[in-house]
C-alpha cells in the first residue's frame, strides 16, 4: 500500500540512453493494465480511475543533446512524446520553468483503489488473523493461522505466497533441503509534503541515469494535496534524520521547481524497504520473480507494474486455468482494507 502507483513502461530505466533488459521486460505492462481498466480484460479493474493518464519526465533546464536524441529515437516512439503547449500539465505553465517536459504512456494509479478492485471479488477469502505460519510436512506445505488464541490448519493444492517483506520470515522454517529463494531489501527514505500544492506526476531528471526525484499526488479529504516523493532523493539519505532528509529534499525540489510556494506545507519522511529476490550486488531485478517447490510458490512482483508478468508466471507454474478455491476456510472475520500510509503521517 505504499507504492507510488506508476505503471512503468520502462523508460525510467533507459535514461542512460540504452533500452536495457529491464526496460524491455516491463514495456508491455502499461497496455495490460489499461485494457483491464478499460475493458475488464483478464481482470476487471474498471472501477479504478487513473490519477493521471500520463507520468511525465521533466528537467529544470533544457535537456542535453544525448537525451534529446534518445527521446526522439525509434526505440521510445509510442512510449513517450514531447508535451505540446496544449497537453503540458498546468504546473509547468509558468514563466520560471525553462526545461523540457515529456509525457510517458504510463498511467498513475491510486493504490487504495487498486487494492479495492483486486480484493473486492475475493473479500470473503481475506481473513483477519493474528498470525500465519507455513508448516512443512515433507511432501506438502500447510498453512497454520492463529486468531484469538484459536489455531486453524489449511491444506491446499497450491499456495501462492505474496507477503512482500514478510516472505523471508515465512519461508525461514521450511525444509532446509530445498533452496528456497533468498530475499533482498532495498531501503528508501521517502518524503511526503501536504498543503495547497498543484498536482504533479513526474520524474525530475538531472544529469544522472536515475531521476533526481519522482513525485505522485494524492488528494486529502481536507482539500490539500499530498506529494509522495521518491527517486534518488529517497534512495539516498537512508541513515539521515527526518530533519536532514527534509532539508535536503527541500533544497533539491525548490531548485528544480522554484515557482512552487511551499510556505504553508507540512513535510514528513518515512522508511520503507523494497523486498525482492536477492540479486548480485543488490541490483534491481528486471522482471517479476516466482519459484515453486512442493505446493508452495514464493513470489515477488518487484514492481507493482509487473503484476501481470507475475500472474503469467504463477498461472504457468501451477497450471491454473480458472482458479477455484480448493480449500475450506475457517469461519473468521474478513480483514478490512488498510488506510493509505500517508494518512498516518499527518495525524
Ligand atoms: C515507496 C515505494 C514506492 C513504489 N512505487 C512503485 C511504483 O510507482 N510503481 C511500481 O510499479 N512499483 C512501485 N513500488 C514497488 C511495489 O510497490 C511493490 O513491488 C509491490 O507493492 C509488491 O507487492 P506485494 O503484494 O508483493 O507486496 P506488498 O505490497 O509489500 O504486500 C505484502 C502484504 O503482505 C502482508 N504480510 C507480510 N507478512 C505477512 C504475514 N506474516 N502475515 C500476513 N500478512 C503479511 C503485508 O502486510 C502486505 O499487506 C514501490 C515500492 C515502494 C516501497
Amino acid at each position: 500500500m505504499q507504492s507510488q502507483g506508476i505503471i512503468h513502461g520502462g523508460i525510467k530505466y533507459a535514461l542512460n540512453g540504452l533500452l536495457t533488459p529491464s526496460a524491455n521486460a516491463i514495456a508491455g505492462m502499461p497496455a495490460r493494465w489499461q485494457s483491464a481498466m478499460q475493458n475488464a480484460e483478464e481482470v476487471d479493474l474498471k472501477s479504478i480511475i487513473p490519477l493521471s493518464e500520463h507520468h511525465y519526465m521533466f528537467t529544470g533546464k533544457a535537456l542535453g543533446s544525448k537525451l534529446t536524441s534518445f527521446f526522439a529515437s525509434k526505440a521510445v516512439r509510442g512510449r513517450m512524446e514531447k508535451a505540446s503547449s496544449t497537453n503540458t500539465p498546468d504546473i509547468f505553465k509558468h514563466s520560471l520553468f525553462s526545461g523540457d517536459v515529456y509525457a510517458l504512456n504510463e498511467w498513475v494509479l491510486d493504490i487504495e483503489q487498486v487494492t479495492k478492485a483486486l480484493v473486492t471479488p475475493y473479500q470473503d477469502f481475506a481473513l483477519k488473523i493474528d498470525e500465519v505460519d507455513l508448516i512443512d510436512h515433507g511432501s506438502e506445505i500447510q498453512i497454520e493461522i492463529k486468531h484469538n488464541h484459536n489455531q486453524f490448519k489449511i491444506s491446499a493444492k497450491n499456495i501462492i505466497l505474496t507477503a512482500g517483506e514478510g516472505t523471508e520470515a515465512l519461508v525461514k522454517n521450511l525444509d532446509k533441503g530445498v533452496s528456497w529463494p533468498n530475499m533482498q531489501r532495498r531501503p528508501l527514505h521517502m518524503i511526503a509534503v501536504k498543503g495547497q500544492l498543484p498536482g504533479l506526476f513526474g520524474h525530475c531528471l538531472g544529469s544522472g541515469s536515475k531521476p533526481l526525484f519522482t513525485v505522485t499526488t494524492l488528494s486529502s479529504d481536507d482539500g490539500d494535496n499530498v506529494w509522495s516523493i521518491g527517486g534518488d532523493l529517497a534512495e539516498n539519505g537512508i541513515d539521515w534524520s527526518p530533519e536532514k532528509q527534509i532539508e535536503h529534499a527541500k533544497n533539491v525540489i525548490q531548485k528544480n521547481l522554484p515557482w512552487i510556494d511551499f510556505t504553508s506545507t507540512q513535510w514528513r519522511t518515512w522508511h520503507v524497504n523494497r523486498a525482492e529476490p536477492a540479486q548480485k550486488s543488490l541490483i534491481r531485478p528486471d522482471t517479476a520473480f516466482s519459484f515453486k517447490k512442493k505446493n508452495l510458490t514464493v513470489c515477488w512482483p518487484t514492481k507493482l507494474a509487473l503484476a501481470p508478468d507475475l500472474s503469467d508466471q504463477i498461472i504457468e507454474l501451477n497450471q491454473l486455468n480458472q482458479p477455484t478455491p480448493d480449500f475450506n476456510l475457517p469461519d473468521l472475520p474478513v480483514a478490512p482494507i488498510a488506510k493509505p500510509y500517508w494518512q498516518h503521517l499527518f495525524n
